[in-house]
């Protein structure tokens, strides 16, 4: 297949810009070339801040349904071009064509979508008093915001974010991750000409510490963050916002624990699995890379794993055959492999994987790796405990409840989980317990736009979604209106 040559631009003020130092974007499944983008200094990202508070006075006022008309008409322009996107996000990412085929443009299309609608539908609250007077409640835009995004579902996170911020009125600027700017350059391309008015959406690249990202996050142009990224990402991030007091909502790493009990239906707690974790060759926050399996079920179910994660095809994502990706980079590539390693150096064993495909140039070239299971684990060993962020699980057996809980709390992460089993109250009592954001029983990455999305300890502050998103991305000023 011919390599594309993508010239990846800024978006700022309703102009596309060149900017001056380049940097280079490499396909994940090769390593080839296949573009370049701006790196965002100074200059671009204070021109990006004042186009958006330029924008704000006007977009702020527009109100919630004109509001809705424009992103609306950006919603269904992203639909027009689902099949330019879908084969940008494998550009960018190294994911199989057939997960972007399997819903995900339309999943950016809604997120746009449904918080336009949400703007315009939600109420405020009143409360009327003894005395006569009335107390209500409105909700306004806070200003410019920042949105900082990871590598791993890059469009998916940036309408997320440009859903929310932009529907209740406020103007962002979006600094997407360095190994993947083609998709929000694209994005800005699609949201220019379905005609979002000028500086409401600006796209800056670049990288993030000393760079773009750590700009804006100092800048006292900006009110708000809202940052998907690694939980040490989030802790500097913190800090530097704290000098100009930043509003903050973090979506953060995680390691999740996918809990199979005795009495789950076999055949789909392995088609489950399978997707908790190897969907996106595992660059999931929302992974089960942990999985416990009752001891009853251990054996026969650790043999259908293996056996239904042999059939997984790994190699050139754009083949719609292909079920495993290429990892996103080779330094990443390397730290997943390194933790193969500390496995081999315990008492661990490796029943599947640990090594690279044989695949045919020039995806010999690429950044793949095998799924990988490993197995003999202790809940503490490295492997349990950090997020390694690719296609390497452990598989480990406990008995009873008590212990499936320790194990899965055991960690430092509480974004997400999954609870397999066919007993209604178990399930019930074991996602109540669970240390998650997000708990999914006896399935995995179904998610209402309304409910909240965040993790607990290490894996974020805040939460968004439906009202959640209407909480950070407004300000709620309370009028006394007297008799
Ligand atoms: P990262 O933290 O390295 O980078 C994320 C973004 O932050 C990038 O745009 C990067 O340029 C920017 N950045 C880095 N340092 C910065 C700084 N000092 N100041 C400002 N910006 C800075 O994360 P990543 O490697 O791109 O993504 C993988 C991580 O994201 C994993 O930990 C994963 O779990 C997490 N993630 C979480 C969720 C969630 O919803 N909780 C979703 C997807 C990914």
């Amino acid at each position: 297949m011919q390599s594309p040559s993508f010239h990846v631009q800024h978006y700022i003020g309703g102009a596309f810009v060149e900017g001056t130092r380049r940097f280079e974007i490499f396909y994940p499944a090769t390593n080839e070339i296949i573009g370049t983008a701006p790196e965002g200094r100074a200059e671009e990202v204070d021109a990006a801040v004042q186009a958006a508070t330029h924008a704000f006075a006007a977009w702020s006022r527009a109100g919630a349904a004109e509001r809705r008309r424009v992103l609306k008409a950006f919603a269904d322009a992203i639909r027009a071009h689902a099949e330019d996107l879908e084969r940008i996000e494998t550009w960018d990412v190294g994911r199989p064509i057939r997960e972007n085929r399997a819903g995900y443009v339309q999943r950016l299309a809604a997120n746009i979508e449904f918080f336009a609608d949400f703007a315009v539908t939600h109420g405020s609250e009143a409360y009327p008093m003894d005395s006569g007077y009335i107390n209500y409640v409105l909700r306004q835009p806070v200003g410019v915001a920042a949105l900082i995004t990871p590598w791993n579902v890059p469009m998916l996170q940036a309408t997320w974010k440009i859903g929310p911020a932009l529907a209740f009125g406020n103007t962002v600027v979006l600094k997407p991750a360095e190994l993947t700017p083609i998709g929000a350059w694209k994005l800005a391309q699609i949201a220019h000409s379905a005609g979002l008015p000028p500086g409401v959406l600006n796209v800056v690249h670049g990288f993030g510490p000393e760079s773009a990202g750590a700009l804006l996050t100092q800048h006292p142009g900006v009110q708000l963050i809202s940052f998907t990224g690694e939980s040490t990402t989030g802790k500097i991030i913190m800090g530097a916002a704290s000098h100009t007091l930043k509003r903050l909502s973090f979506e953060l790493g995680g390691k999740g624990a996918n809990i199979i009990f005795a009495d789950a239906d076999l055949d789909r707690a392995v088609a489950i699995s399978l997707r908790s974790s190897f969907f996106n060759q595992g660059e999931f926050c929302l992974a089960g890379p942990r999985l416990l399996v009752e001891r009853p079920i251990y054996d026969e179910f650790l043999q259908r794993f293996i056996a239904a994660t042999q059939q997984l095809r790994v190699g050139d994502p754009m083949d719609p055959e292909t079920t495993v990706g290429a990892l996103i980079a080779p330094e990443h590539l390397q730290r997943v492999r390194s933790y193969i390693d500390i496995a081999r150096g315990t008492q661990a064993e490796i029943v599947l994987g640990g090594d690279q495909p044989d695949l045919p140039a020039p995806f010999n070239r690429g950044n793949f790796l095998n799924p990988t299971i490993i197995v003999g684990v202790q809940p503490q060993d490295r492997v349990c405990q950090e997020e390694i962020f690719g296609p390497v699980v452990t598989v480990a057996p406990f008995d009873g409840e008590e212990e499936a809980l320790a194990i899965a709390n055991g960690v430092a992460y509480g974004l997400s989980a999954v609870v397999q089993t066919r007993n209604l109250g178990r399930a019930v009592r074991v996602a109540g317990a669970i240390d998650a954001g997000t708990v999914w029983i006896n399935d995995f990455f179904v998610r209402d736009l309304r409910v909240p999305f965040g993790g607990m300890k290490q894996s974020g502050i805040g939460r968004e979604g439906g009202h959640y998103s209407l909480e950070f991305f407004t300000e709620a000023k309370t009028v006394c209106l007297s008799n």
